[in-house]
């Protein structure tokens, strides 16, 4: 099994390292494999892609042909687990032109929405399908701002979506590799696959 971690922008080795746990929690043999270039992904069964910033990010994955790679391995109902700026760069409609979406994700997200005064913050958050909560680590984080009717909303902050899945994409507003759980990487990268 191998699993891409999109590497356009910054450092993604604790989002390798979350990988590579889930998977050994499961017996499965892995290999996570940080991309910066097309014709990996199209070999892949599970796609991470992670935050930073998603001007720069969609910017990179256009340009370098990644994007089109990344809307065909949804298209072909395997799993894409988008967090924070990866988030953003899934959805629908990131309600700003510099942006250009994936549109693999039918949410609108309003960018850096939880405002200065809570600019990164930490929630011990309610998930659905988690027994307890999880420790989300929140970095000028996205909200989803308006969800289509195929997109079940996971978990909410003061009543905003932080969480979402549509199929085979599980979007997150906040950082799940910050923290050493990894339950989230094995729900949305690894269930699929098992056929849970
Ligand atoms: N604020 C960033 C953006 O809008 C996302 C931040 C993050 O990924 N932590 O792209």
């Amino acid at each position: 099994m191998r699993v891409a971690v999109v590497g356009v922008q910054g450092d993604v080795a604790e989002h390798v390292t979350a990988v590579e746990r889930a998977a050994a929690s499961r017996g499965h043999a892995v290999e996570a494999t940080a991309v910066r270039n097309a014709g990996v992904v199209p070999d892949c069964d599970a796609v991470a892609l992670p935050g930073g910033e998603s001007t720069t990010i969609s910017r990179l994955l256009h340009r370098r042909d990644i994007a089109p790679e990344l809307v065909a391995h949804v298209e072909a109902g395997k799993p894409l687990f988008a967090t924070c700026a990866g988030l953003i760069v899934a959805a629908r409609d990131a309600r700003d032109s510099r942006v250009e979406t994936l549109d693999v994700l039918d949410v609108a997200v309003d960018r850096n929405a939880f405002g200065r005064q809570r600019d990164s913050f930490e929630s011990r958050l309610d998930v659905a399908g988690l027994d307890d909560p999880f420790p989300a680590v929140f970095i000028r984080a996205p909200a989803v701002a308006d969800v289509g009717p195929d997109v079940e909303v996971l978990a909410t902050v003061d009543g905003q979506p932080v969480a979402v899945r549509e199929g085979p994409v599980v979007g997150l507003a906040f950082h799940p590799e910050l923290t050493d759980d990894f339950r989230l990487h094995d729900v949305a990268l690894f269930d699929p696959l098992a056929g849970d």
